[in-house]
């Protein structure tokens, strides 16, 4: 028989826990009890709840299952701030997917969906209080009010100097002036009123409302296709694979808006770089006329900016976004198409944590929201072609320009004839500089593009072209001084430097690498009369300097335009007759499996930044390795005959697309406990892991040390990412490294660096 007592404690309901990440700078996660009348309580609200002596806030993560032996040792929920959830259900369900895939906390996607400044609450307040003196006091009034309050008597003073007698409350010392205000208000001085706050980021900004243009017979049956399956249940992923100038904007504008006007929300993600006002102005004058405004989410707004353009494309103000990938995340209501704009491009990955990729996520979340997901481009990744190629994504084409301008003329010259002549060291042909020549004798502009990822550590020969790579993958070996030998980033094989060329006996094989310093001094030197700008990383760091330089060279104002592949896409200048790529092989000599991918993308979408206005368009590729496939497709306008090839080389070598790879990286400031460390996770690894995951011995890193560690690296491969994922993260956490090692795992990695 059961006390009383007992009896009492068994009928009391099981407690139910929610998981709770606590706002602020670390990850904490913590338990707390569901408290009576607070049952409602979904993943995604948020929440205070009782922290050391604090009330802190937070979000909750998931609701636990009923243990017995929480009764009493968790603290209750505080409030619920809001009973509807800050986070919709899908793109909860999104963060919990991602967290799992790419092995990385769920708070850290969590953070990616609620920014910091919507978390804060700070900036809520979207009204200010705003101070207007009503009469001024007299003389006597002044003198006895200096003796009596002091403070009343200064905040008079400053509205009677102040221009239209007004001032906002924090002009005069925010809310500690509000109690003298007051007092003031009451004897009848001023008065105190709350005024509507703008921060609409694009302010001032007037767009002139454009209309649809008449599709061409391409577009149209693309369009067509994509409304389909807007408006079917069962959907598919889309590929649209247009060649450079085919009109695949005007088709994504003519989606979305048909999207809007069906009481659904759309979203566009594009590259980072393509964020520009010339491409924000041609989507907002389209969509002006639309129910709903559009927000921009890009990554110099205000954290009051981002604050109110969060709130308004959650509340559904806001019915389409446009931003790069982290614009993936935004909370967009009734979902009903997602375009990916310039889908192979690589600023897609996000490279630090949590590492993702936009594009992918685009696709996962189209799946959990039941929207269309459009992924545009003329070069598309091999991971998309492979998708499209096997049915998974259905594919759209548009295979002629939409101005009915041909595709510009590209003239490959090989630098191994070039290169006995001294001059201009290799970086300028003959042919070229004549090119150049005849642009500035006529006013006309030239791009120049130096393929450099900052990056040079391969063996080449000048005289045969023939590139050092690994025997096992294909991919060019890295000269490492420490070792004095060359490395596969991929597998870890391991060869001594060659001291004549293994193909042609050539004694000149040498570490390659210019600088765009070098080349624009060489430049200024061929050319002492022309006008040149270069565009690099160390420009970009300068605040507007980049979009100073194009106003120039869009201006005429500039002939030759030298930049990395910073300048290579995106952009539209009708004055530009020439391009000229001045070494199209260093993009090839990295130790990169999509190294060749990379540059005939570049390659693709710098010819076809030439010839886009009324002049016709010449492109000229200066290459040691004129047989490269990257090279030769790209000179041809062939995609899909370069994907044909590359991926058949991707299968026999058993790269990406047909398996997951990732990097395993290890940093530490101690050179030897790195090294160290990076073996003993190693050889746990071979020992633990199944054999369907392989990883490869590990090597430094192709750059060794930076930021003051010293770095060492492993590939993983597998057919499954997720398992690679659970697995690895499994012994990383079992090895228990300590505070002075860094370990991080890239899922479907694209550096290699
Ligand atoms: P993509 O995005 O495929 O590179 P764009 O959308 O930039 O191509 O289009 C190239 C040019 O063709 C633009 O100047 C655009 O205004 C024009 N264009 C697109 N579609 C049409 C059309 N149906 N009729 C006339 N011009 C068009
Ligand atoms: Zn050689
Ligand atoms: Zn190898």
């Amino acid at each position: 028989m059961q006390t009383p007592q007992q009896q009492n404690l068994f009928d009391e309901p099981a407690v139910r826990a929610a998981r709770i990440l606590i706002d602020g700078a670390s990850d904490l996660v913590f338990d707390y009890a569901i408290p009576p009348g607070m049952e409602g309580i979904l993943p995604g609200c948020r929440v205070e709840i009782p922290l050391r002596h604090h009330t802190a806030t937070g979000t909750v993560l998931e609701i636990t299952e009923p243990q017995d032996t929480w009764a009493g040792s968790l603290k209750p929920i505080r409030r619920l701030i809001a009973p509807e959830p800050l986070i919709s259900a899908p793109l909860m369900d999104m963060a919990r997917w991602a967290s799992q895939y790419y092995a990385a906390p769920i708070e850290q996607f969590i953070r990616c969906i609620v920014p910091e400044p919507v978390r804060q609450e700070k900036h809520s307040e979207k009204t200010h209080k705003v101070v207007r003196l009503l009469s001024k006091p007299s003389q006597e009034e002044e003198t006895r009010l200096n003796k009596r309050a002091p403070r009343q008597a200064s905040i008079l003073h400053l509205l009677t100097e102040s221009p239209d007698r007004t001032l906002t409350l924090k002009e005069l010392g925010g809310t500690a002036a509000l109690t003298p205000c007051r007092a003031l208000e009451k004897q009848g001085y001023l008065t105190i009123t709350e005024e509507e706050e703008h921060r609409d980021p694009s302010a001032g900004e007037d767009y002139l409302p454009t209309s649809a243009l008449k599709l061409n017979e391409e577009q149209e049956q693309a369009l067509k296709a994509v409304v389909a399956d807007i408006e079917h249940a069962d959907k598919k992923p889309i590929l649209l694979q247009g060649v450079t100038g085919s009109g695949k904007t005007e088709v994504y504008l003519q989606a979305v808006e048909h999207t809007v006007r069906q009481g659904k929300s759309a979203l566009i993600l594009v590259p980072e770089i393509s964020l520009t006002p010339q491409t924000l102005q041609r989507f907002k004058s389209r969509f002006s006329s639309l129910p709903g405004s559009v927000a921009i989410l890009h990554s110099s707004l205000s954290d009051g900016e981002r604050f109110d353009e969060w709130h308004s494309i959650r509340e559904g103000t806001a019915r389409i976004a446009i931003g790069p990938r982290s614009a993936v995340f935004a909370p967009l209501k009734n979902l009903g198409l997602i375009i990916v704009d310039e889908e192979h491009d690589g600023s897609y990955k996000q490279e630090s944590a949590p590492r993702y990729q936009g594009r992918d996520l685009a696709v996962l979340r189209a799946k959990l929201e039941g929207a269309t997901v459009v992924l545009g481009s003329a070069t598309p990744s091999l991971e998309t072609l492979h998708n499209a190629r096997t049915g998974k994504y259905a594919t759209l084409r548009l295979d002629r320009r939409a101005d009915g301008q041909t595709l510009p003329l590209i003239r490959i010259l090989d630098m191994r004839t070039e290169a006995k002549d001294k001059k201009y060291a290799g970086v300028l042909s003959e042919r070229l500089r004549m090119a150049i020549d005849k642009r500035l004798a006529r006013g006309e502009q030239t791009i120049l593009l130096l393929n450099r990822r900052g990056f040079a550590r391969s063996l080449q020969c000048p005289d045969c072209g023939h590139n050092v790579t690994c025997a096992h993958c294909a991919l060019p070996l890295t000269y490492h001084i420490t070792e004095d030998r060359l490395i596969c980033h991929l597998c870890g094989y391991r060869a001594i430097v060659p001291r004549e060329c293994p193909e042609c006996r050539s004694s000149n094989i040498l570490l390659q690498g210019f600088g765009t310093q070098k080349v624009e001094a060489i430049l200024n030197r061929a050319f002492p009369q022309a006008r040149l700008q270069r565009i690099d990383a160390d420009i970009s760091r300068r605040k507007n300097a980049v979009r100073d330089i194009l106003g120039q060279f869009r201006a005429r104002k500039l002939d030759i335009l030298l930049g990395t592949q910073m300048i290579a896409k995106g952009l539209d200048f009708p004055g530009v007759t020439l391009v000229g790529v001045l070494n199209a092989d260093l993009g090839l000599c990295i130790p990169d499996l999509r190294a060749s991918e990379r540059t005939f993308q570049l390659l693709t979408q710098v010819a076809g930044r030439a010839g886009r206005g009324d002049l016709d368009g010449e492109v000229i590729i200066q290459t040691f390795t004129p047989h490269a496939a990257a090279i030769q497709f790209a000179r041809r306008h062939d995609t899909d005959g370069f994907a044909d090839q590359e991926l058949d080389l991707r299968r026999q070598f058993e790269h990406p697309p047909y398996v997951h790879l990732a990097v395993l990286t290890l940093r530490s400031t101690k050179e030897e406990l790195a090294e160290y460390s990076m073996h003993t996770l190693y050889r746990r690894l071979v020992k633990n892991l199944p054999p369907d995951i392989l990883v490869s011995e590990p090597a430094p890193a192709p750059i060794p040390k930076a930021y003051g560690q010293y770095r060492f690296q492993s590939t993983i491969k597998s057919h499954s990412a997720r398992r690679i994922a659970t697995c690895v993260s499994q012994e990383i956490a079992a090895m228990n490294a300590g505070d002075d090692i860094i370990i991080t795992l890239d899922i479907d990695a694209y550096s290699f660096m």
